[in-house]
């Protein structure tokens, strides 16, 4: 079993030890020591870096793991031999971020439990950010809220945070926050003054104005309850520069205050969407136009329209072939379509006897394309790369042949 020196101090960067084991761990160099100040990944809070010394040698720690026995592994760049003594130097900004991070989620733990009665079921610190999940139904931004700033006063009260182990039965009779599943012998517990009394492994604050101060961010429905995103201490200042930052691009664009660029993208959108909607009409006014046209130069029963326009993409084609199609006189119009992805779309006027789909279909196999369709409206896309103008155009031919 590995002595755990953060157990009893938070702040313990630099420790002397021992190497006892030297493991060959899936072909990687794993280390267990006598005594550790590194934090294996436990509890939600992830391991600590940092650096072996050896007489003359630096080592790089680069996941710590904790062994369902007791080990501490430390995996490490190169292997040591046993009976080996390291200076032990845990990086101290690593640290302090998960400290911060770890107390910050006790806090807000206990704040929603104070307020709204939901327990945390689970705890992840990730690189950037930290979740937990909260059994509830639901989450207004109200009472997020109302937890942010909570957790936030007692920050600013600086209560001490204590840690002393007790005896598993004695604990039960305290009330904590949380238990552990499974435990045997003492239970490590961390005191928030007067505000959280909970069971845990991990390294943490000695007051809570180290925390600095905790930023709730989005929050999610998941199958357990609702996923609450946040930062901790200097997270918290990164993560607001990062949005601010953000919303200063933003405004700048829109040449506006940053608290006014959501109204701004609103009527933005708005615009683009009437303008779209203009957009369409025009092209319907401009389909009718041609389709006219079209119709005026062709004689036969039905009129048969051959067309490829080179600089119309799909949506264009499929509006002059109802445009075509919808008047008195019948039409089979086979177009093609350049801009965008290569295009065919074959259209009758209903009641005829040919079948667009089918032709369509026997197109495409030509081609390696895909589509399909129904007997009087199809439409099908060539592959991109290789596919060009003159094989659209040979494809139309060849349509109109089997008519
Ligand atoms: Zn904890």
């Amino acid at each position: 079993m590995t002595e755990r020196l953060y157990y009893h101090d938070s702040f313990l960067y630099d420790f002397d030890a021992r190497v006892v084991e030297s493991l060959d761990h899936n072909s990687r160099a794993a280390i267990v020591l006598d005594r550790t100040a590194f934090y294996p990944t436990s509890g939600g809070q992830v391991h600590d870096l940092g650096m072996m010394v050896a007489e003359d040698k630096q080592i790089a720690v680069t996941e710590v793991a904790d062994e369902e026995d007791g080990r501490i592994l430390h995996f490490a760049a190169e292997a040591l031999p046993v009976g080996t003594q390291i200076r032990g130097r845990v990086d101290a900004v690593r640290r302090r971020d998960h400290v911060q991070q770890h107390s910050g989620q006790h806090l807000i733990s206990a704040a929603f439990i104070r307020l709204f009665n939901m327990p945390t079921v689970s705890f992840h610190m990730g690189e950037e950010s930290c979740t937990i999940d909260l059994e509830t139904s639901g989450l207004s931004a109200t009472q997020a809220q109302q937890a942010e700033f909570l957790a936030n006063e007692v920050i600013a009260e600086d209560r001490p945070v204590s840690m002393r182990f007790v005896p598993l039965e004695e604990a039960r009779q305290l009330g904590l926050r949380k238990l552990p599943p499974k435990q045997t012998g003492d239970l490590r517990l961390i005191n928030i003054t007067d505000f959280d009394l909970t069971a845990c492994g991990g390294t943490h604050v000695r007051a809570t104005g180290q925390i600095g101060s905790i930023l709730l961010r989005k929050a999610e429905k998941v199958k357990q309850g609702i996923r609450v995103e946040f930062v901790c201490g200097l997270r918290a200042v990164d993560t607001a520069r990062h949005d601010y930052i953000a919303l200063t691009e933003a405004a700048s664009l829109y040449s506006c205050h940053i608290y006014d660029v959501p109204e701004k993208v609103r009527k933005s959108l708005a615009e683009a969407k009437n303008a779209d909607k203009a957009r369409h009409k025009l092209l319907e006014e401009i389909a009718a136009l041609y389709a006219d046209q079209m119709l005026a130069q062709t004689a036969g029963t039905p009129h048969v329209i051959t067309q490829y326009m080179p600089d119309r993409d799909a949506v264009f084609i499929k509006l002059l072939a109802q445009k075509l199609t919808a008047g008195k006189t019948p039409v089979i119009a086979l177009l093609g379509a350049g801009a965008g992805q290569l295009t065919l779309v074959f259209a009758q006027s209903p009641g005829q006897k040919s079948n667009m789909g089918q032709l369509m279909k026997d197109a495409m196999a030509t081609v390696n394309g895909r589509g399909g369709g129904s007997a009087d409206m199809a439409q099908g896309g060539l592959p991109s790369g290789g596919a060009d103008g003159s094989m659209i155009k040979s494809l139309l031919q060849q349509a109109a042949s089997k008519l």
